[in-house]
Parts: structure tokens; sequence; C-alpha cells
């Protein structure tokens, strides 16, 4: 099949105008000027797009898809407080709300051109829910308030899988994420460091996201101590910041640092030598009342930069061209063409899935998003103006059709679970 569209955005190489993608089942086999692959490839239909702007799917690098029936139930609040109200939320949850709220997370995520996520999961149903839907991603398994010897009983509790690495294949990863230096103490996280560099596995943590952490790792006191004091088996305030605490336990190392938005000038070199990448989530910041993070400095630092919605608990919704703007409006100097490239290759490489997705490249996951943009002479100006959920064309995964001409393609199964999201939302709804 070729898709054809008015600008084909491959990010690994320059914008083609009247561009097409060349597919094969599920991988893309060639991407350039429409008219070449058409003589390449006189046999293939043809599915275009005119109006619209063709890219790789989007990277979401930061969900909780299980936390979709918390939207609008969390009020916005300064983080602790926020925290307390998500904890208690979540235990009315059972593990088949969190089944039917993930599936609600996964397509909403797909509605709007997101492809590939990078989630924390709860239990096994996250990777069986995103691959039935198509979505593709690094899944890290939440473990928190654990002392070491405690992990492999909880993992075999969670249903981690046994034997990661053999089974985690071009569209799925695995890990763990010990959620954050407030709730693991330092042998758990030093644990799961060991255990994921065994397994050949991803890490993700939450780090420095708020000032009450910054203030219990400097001083040990503040509004997170009690959460500390019951969930950080053997913590003790380091007098460090979060970043340099979790590089001087070995932990940082190959991580994916989620938030980052209460940093130090110092802990930028440290970041950008030690993390994976970090992941940048604006709007739940705001929604927090922390940050911004400095993200002019830490783009110009060398770290890898990815984008992340967070959960519905701290979100307006899953659109990560939503995200991307209001990105801009706390870094104005960063180029649409980076944002853009966080949004695709530097989230696939962010989530170590890079030689599958995040550009546009023979051999990569048929993984595509078009938005109804007029792409004018600059399509990374026009898709970071205007791209997002009310302007999906057409979103594929795995090289099938999840979205075509703005209608998803799974709406009986949405309109079901919107209908019992609805019900889960009004027994949750805090007072
Ligand atoms: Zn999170």
């Amino acid at each position: 099949m070729l898709v054809r569209a008015d600008w084909v955005v491959p990010v690994a190489a320059p914008p083609v105008r009247d561009g097409a993608v060349a597919l094969r089942g599920n991988l893309i086999c060639a991407v350039g000027p429409f008219d070449r692959l058409a003589e390449e490839y006189p046999a293939e239909p043809v599915t275009h797009h005119p109006g619209c702007v063709l890219m790789p799917g989007l990277v979401n690098a930061h969900t909780h898809l299980a936390l979709t029936a918390l939207h609008e139930v969390v009020p916005s609040a300064p983080f602790p407080e926020w925290l307390a109200l998500v904890v208690r939320a979540m235990r009315a949850l059972g593990p088949d709300d969190l089944a039917a709220s993930t599936v609600l997370g996964a397509h909403r995520a797909m509605a709007s051109g997101t492809t590939v996520v990078g989630e924390i999961a709860y239990g096994p149903e996250s990777p069986a829910i995103a691959a039935d839907t198509g979505l593709g991603g690094a899944f890290f398994w939440e473990v928190l308030g654990l002392a070491p010897e405690e992990l492999p009983d909880r993992l075999a509790e969670l249903e981690y899988p046994a034997d990661p690495a053999r089974i985690q294949g071009r569209r799925q990863r695995y890990g763990l994420s010990p959620h954050a230096p407030y709730t693991s103490g330092p042998d758990l996280l030093r644990e799961v460091r060991r255990r994921t560099r065994a397994e050949g596995t991803g890490l993700a943590l939450h780090v420095a996201e708020s000032p009450a952490e910054t203030e219990l790792l400097r001083a040990g006191t503040g509004p997170l101590a009690e959460v500390a004091a019951r969930s950080a088996h053997g913590f003790a305030a380091p007098g460090t910041t979060p970043v340099r605490y979790l590089s001087d336990l070995g932990v940082l190392d190959g991580a994916l640092a989620v938030h980052c938005a209460e940093l130090l000038p110092v802990d930028i070199p440290v970041l950008a030598s030690r993390a994976a990448a970090v992941v940048l989530c604006p709007r739940s910041n705001a929604y927090l009342h922390v940050g911004p993070a400095p993200v002019k400095r830490l783009a110009a630092s060398g770290v890898t930069l990815a984008l992340g919605t967070d959960s519905l608990a701290s979100n307006a919704d899953l659109d990560l061209f939503a995200e991307a703007r209001a990105l801009t409006r706390v870094a104005p100097s960063l180029s649409a063409e980076r944002l853009i490239r966080m949004m695709t290759a530097e989230g696939a490489r962010a989530l170590g899935l890079e030689s599958s997705f995040g550009t546009l490249e023979p051999g990569r996951q048929a993984d595509l998003a078009v938005y109804r943009v007029d792409g004018g002479e600059d399509p990374y100006a026009a898709l970071l103006e205007r791209a997002g959920r009310s302007t999906v064309e057409a979103v594929m995964a795995a090289g099938l059709w999840r979205v075509l001409g703005g209608q998803a393609t799974f709406p009986s199964r949405f309109a079901e679970t919107a209908a019992r999201h609805a019900a889960l939302r009004a027994t949750l709804a805090i007072q």
C-alpha cells in the first residue's frame, strides 16, 4: 500500500512535499516523493490524504492509561494534596475498573495520533489491552512501598513476566518503575536497577516532581515526610537533590527520568550524562502547581528529551500536540522541528524502541499519524500550530488503520467503555 499526503514528515530526513510512504504488512518499505514511489510500486493501491500532513505515529512517553477513570475526579491542587486524593481514588478501582479505564485511555491516545506509550503498568492488563488496540510501547510495572526482599513476590502477584527479555518484541518492551524516591527506599531502588539491568529491561522513575520532594531529600521535612516514613524503607534524607541522590545510588544510569520539574542547574549535566532520557509533562506539572522544568537548559544539555501527558488524573486529555503547545508557552525558543522530534524520534529512543518507532524509514513499524493541516511552506510549524485530536484524519498502527476519515475504527467498544467510565466516575467523585 502507498499512503500519500501533501507533506510527509519522516523526522529522520527533511519533509517531502507531495510525499508517500510504501508499506508491506506492518512495516515501512520506502519513503519519498509520491511520483517516484508510484513508479517503483506500480501495482500498489494508493490511499490519498489531500490537504494533510503525514508523520510517524506519536510517542507519548509517560502515561498511566489505567487512571483514565480519574479524569475530572481529582482537582488541581499542590502535589502532596493531589497525591493523597489519587491514592484514595485508586483504592476504589478494582482490576476490572482498571482494565476498562485502560481501554478508554488507549482509545483516547490513539484517537489523537499516539501509537506508542511509555506506560506505568499495574499488572499485565495494560500491555495486553495496548496490543489489542494497536498501541506499542514500554510498560513499566510499578512497585513501591516494599522492602527489597519483597520484590519477587510482589512482581509475581502483579504477573510481571518471568522472562521479559525473551517475550518483549518489536512493538513492546517491559520494565519496572519504583515510582519515586519518597515511595521506594534506597535498597529497593538499587534492587530494581540491578534486576532491570540483568533482565535487559527498562526503568522509569518520577524524579524531582515537586518542591515537597526536594525539601524531603534536602532536609527530611515537609508534606512528603510522612509518605516516605511509611513507604520508602530505609530512607534517610541525603541532604542533596533528587537527581544527585539517584545518581549516587547508581539508579539514574539508563533510567527514564519523568518530570524533572524542580531542578538545580547542577542537576542538568548529571541527567545528561546518566539518564536515558527526561520526559517532560508540562500540563501535569501546571495542574499540580509545580515547575516549570528548565526546558531551555535541558534542551541544550544533550539529554534525550521526550514528551508525556501523564495520566488524566492530572491532565485534560491525552493529546500530545496539546502538550507540545503547552511546552512552547514554557519554552518559546524551542523550535517546532525539535518539538516534533521530541514527540517521535526522541520519544522512541527514550523508551528504547528507536529501531521500531519514531521515524518513517524502511524497516520501521507501519505507524502513521495523518493530520488535516495545511503544511504551507513549513510543515513542522503547521503541525505544531494546528495538529491534534480535532484535526486527526487517520492513524495507522502496526499496518492497520485505527482511525480513518477522522473516525475511529473501534466505535462500538469505545461507546461501551465510555459508558462504563461515566458510571465509574460517578462512583469516584470526590467532594
Ligand atoms: Zn506519572
